[in-house]
């Protein structure tokens, strides 16, 4: 009698762990513009979202975002560890952004001089190539923290007219630390820029968490780490500043997941922050 219970509790240990990843994906997070949607499905599988492969970590877990703009519908496509493929279909959530006006800039910041552009395409290359890793780790599983304790004082996605002209939306989180405040890394992970002074930005750290999703720093005063470092979540990576094209000092936060840019705040909180949220 005893070998027939055992074997018979080992088929259900089977079956249980069998049934332990379901074929559709769990996910954690909305599918809302803007936001970091993360996942589990079989260890083995694969994933495609849009046009990209997504990694799946060893555990299954994985991460992907969705855009700004990103259409009302989105689609996971997994292949099972069988090889089967499997289709799910998401609804995507519109958001309503808002409406910045900022007026009095400098105008050459504004619409920078001729004799800077050259300077502005070599920052952008050197931001969107600290953007494009793809790294074994799993910090982007974990807890994030608030960068600095403070005031939300600007959103994402908020459409700014400078100086009367419309530009690029703002995709950061502003949070209005006083200069030389710390500021701490949001979650673990590779330091994958470290620069003093970018023309808009300037002092500009972008860190990795693995699987393409990421979070940067901007107009800081000073810069404590360098390209390449490894980082701990919590660690004081620089100080809060007004460098590059900032009014007055506070830390732009911001988030990517490879150039998808998504709406940090969410990697915190299920609904976006708004205006005059105080963060601790
Ligand atoms: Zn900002």
């Amino acid at each position: 009698m005893r070998p027939a219970i055992a074997s018979c509790a080992l088929a259900l240990l089977l079956l249980a762990s069998a049934t332990a990843f379901p074929a559709a994906p769990e996910l954690k997070g909305r599918w809302v513009q803007g936001a970091p949607v993360f996942g589990t499905v079989a260890p083995g599988s694969k994933l495609r979202f849009g046009e990209r492969d997504v990694a799946v970590s060893q555990e299954g877990r994985f991460v992907v975002g969705v855009a700004y703009d990103a259409p009302p519908a989105a689609e996971l496509v997994v292949t099972d560890p069988a090889g089967a493929v499997h289709r799910y279909e998401y609804s995507v959530e519109p958001r309503t952004y808002d409406v910045q006006k900022i007026s009095g800039l400098p105008q050459g910041m504004v619409e920078p001089p001729a004799a800077v552009l050259a300077r502005i395409e070599s920052d952008q290359k050197l931001v969107a190539g600290a953007r494009v890793f793809d790294t074994p780790i799993d910090d982007f599983a974990g807890a994030f923290i608030w960068p600095v304790a403070a005031e939300v004082t600007g959103v994402y996605g908020s459409n700014r007219i400078l100086n009367g002209v419309p530009k690029q939306p703002h995709f950061g989180i502003d949070l209005a630390a006083p200069e030389g405040a710390p500021v701490r890394a949001s979650a673990g992970g590779v330091v994958r820029l470290a620069h003093r002074d970018l023309y808009y930005t300037g002092g500009t750290i972008i860190l990795d968490h693995g699987h393409g999703l990421s979070t940067t720093y901007l107009h800081l005063s000073k810069v404590d780490v360098t390209s390449g470092q490894e980082v701990k979540r919590g660690a004081v990576i620089g100080r809060v500043g007004k460098t590059g094209r900032a009014t007055g000092p506070h830390l732009c936060w911001r988030a990517n997941w490879f150039d998808v840019r998504l709406d940090a705040s969410v990697l915190l909180q299920p609904d976006p922050a708004k205006k005059g949220e105080k963060k601790k």
